[in-house]
């Protein structure tokens, strides 16, 4: 590493020469700038770089590179585990790259790497088409498809990773690659689940779907005592669900603005993409028959409002602890263990949402991305998101307690986004742990080629053979 005179010197050069703005712990806006989604994360870095254009990126890499300071890269700042700020490094900000651009006739949508799911949702509406994204407006484009990508279109036209036609990527030592199934294949590969470990992506291009706009969505919503009901009815309705209809399971207690009262909630969510309207309803009173709900939300409501309704319980700032566990049964023993933990929310500050796969994401042939597991059934996501620090230990531990009562019934694989902090243990066997041992060990090989010294550790790692 530079010593503190060079580094000063070398970041001076940095701010003198970036389209963006360097900002540091001197600075106005550094307050403002070091915060990330996850409230939990209070790190102070040495210097944010705000890249102002991918010319930017070569400069901030240039520098941590001359100085040897920790880096981080950001995109939308939403990862969990707040891995994209760095104490005393360098972060470099892509969060003012937000660009949009759409081809219709080719359905192909190219997103700059400070995009929100917000801002492709609201460039595709207009044309009639929609990416497969997460269910949060505000979370970045390029983390969310780096780690994955599931929401509302998951079992229509699988994960956001299957939808990734190509990326630029400014690697390590500088170099820029366009990565694509013909060019660096093993690259797009280890892209498509093995987040930003093999350098900075700044533009991602990926397929748009048609979506008719409105889109049937909604829930139907249960009460604590006909929980084990819904579930079993849930369970086999979803093994005859054609790909157009998307299902999240969620239990939680929703803030006072919502009017439903303090009592945590059972909510089958459905998004329903298809414009036959009348077929999805169908589908929905076949549900209804089987478990009635005691309230119900199921209508018409325009994409873009639907992608972006859970925002408001989400807000930056929140603080965060999240884990996951992939499985397939769903029957007496599992909806026990699920409803037993999930019935002791009492708070509006964690939740339980249920993702029911198969479908397209089903199809994906389990080696074509670096994505852990297409076996499972259901990927389950505890999730934290509350304001008080006297929460913390209590919270934290609530999302350990239900991540431990659906353990036995798991199948391998850990998706890297749905994961928080977490502290002291072995990063190698964490990795292994959430890939599987054999995409794991494609990943090491991939990092050994792209990033040897581990420049991109600001992530779930894959540690390099020699670091
Ligand atoms: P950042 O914190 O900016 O980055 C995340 C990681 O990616 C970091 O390791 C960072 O270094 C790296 N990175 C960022 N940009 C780049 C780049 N351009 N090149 C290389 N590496 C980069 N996930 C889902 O799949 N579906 C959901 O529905 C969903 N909902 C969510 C809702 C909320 C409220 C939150 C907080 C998260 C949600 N997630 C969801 C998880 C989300 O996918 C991850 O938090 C993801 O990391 C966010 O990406 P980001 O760009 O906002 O994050």
């Amino acid at each position: 590493p530079a010593g503190d005179r060079a580094t000063d010197r070398a970041l001076r050069d940095l701010a003198a020469h970036l389209t963006g703005a360097l900002i540091g712990p001197h600075d106005p806006g550094y307050d403002d700038a070091r915060r990330v989604w996850n409230g939990m994360v209070d790190v102070r870095p040495r210097a944010l770089a705000r890249a102002g254009s991918v010319a930017d990126v070569d400069l901030v890499l240039a520098t941590a590179r001359s100085t040897g300071l920790p880096l981080a890269v950001r995109g939308g700042g939403h990862n969990i585990a707040g891995q994209s700020t760095v104490a005393d490094g360098l972060v470099l900000d892509l969060g003012g790259l937000t660009g949009v651009v759409v081809d219709p006739a080719a359905r192909l949508v190219t997103a700059q790497p400070g995009a929100t799911l917000a801002h492709v949702d609201r460039a595709t509406a207009p044309h009639g088409l929609a990416v497969p994204l997460g269910v949060v407006g505000g979370t970045g484009v390029a983390g969310l498809t780096l780690g994955g990508g599931i929401g509302w279109l998951t079992r229509t036209h699988g994960l956001t990773i299957d939808n990734l036609v190509s990326a630029e990527v400014v690697t390590a030592a500088g170099e820029h690659l366009h990565v694509d199934e013909a060019e660096h294949p093993e690259l797009f590969w280890g892209l498509r689940g093995g987040g930003g470990n093999f350098g900075v992506v700044t533009s991602f291009q990926c397929r748009a779907h048609p979506l008719a706009s409105p889109v049937l969505a909604g829930g139907l919503v249960y009460r604590r005592p006909r929980w084990e009901q819904a579930l079993a009815a849930f369970e086999a309705w979803a093994r005859e669900l054609p790909d157009e209809m998307n299902t999240i399971v969620s239990f939680v207690v929703l803030p006072p603005e919502y009017g439903l009262g303090p009592e945590v909630l059972m909510t089958v969510g459905l998004a329903w993409a298809s414009p036959q309207h009348g077929a999805g309803l169908e589908l929905v009173d076949r549900l209804r028959a089987a478990a009635p709900p005691d309230l119900e939300t199921v209508g018409p409501v325009p994409w873009t409002v639907w992608q972006t309704a859970k925002d408001p319980v989400f807000p930056t700032g929140s603080r965060g602890y999240w884990k996951n566990v992939a499985f397939s049964r769903l029957d007496e023993e599992v909806v026990s263990a699920l409803v037993s933990v999930a019935a002791r929310i009492t708070w509006v500050g964690s939740g339980i949402n249920l993702h029911y796969l198969r479908g397209a994401f089903g199809r994906v042939p389990e080696d074509a991305t670096a994505w852990p597991s297409r076996a499972a059934r259901f990927w389950l996501n505890i999730f934290g998101f509350w304001r008080d620090p006297a929460d913390d230990a209590r919270l934290t531990a609530y999302a350990r307690t239900v991540h431990a009562a659906l353990e036995p019934f798991a199948e391998h694989g850990q998706y890297v986004n749905f994961l928080g902090a977490e502290t002291g243990g072995d990063p190698v066997a964490a990795a292994r742990h959430a890939y599987g041992r054999d995409k794991h060990e494609r990943l090491v090989e991939l990092k050994n080629r792209f990033d040897p010294g581990n420049m991109f550790r600001g992530n779930h790692n894959i540690v390099p053979t020699a670091a």
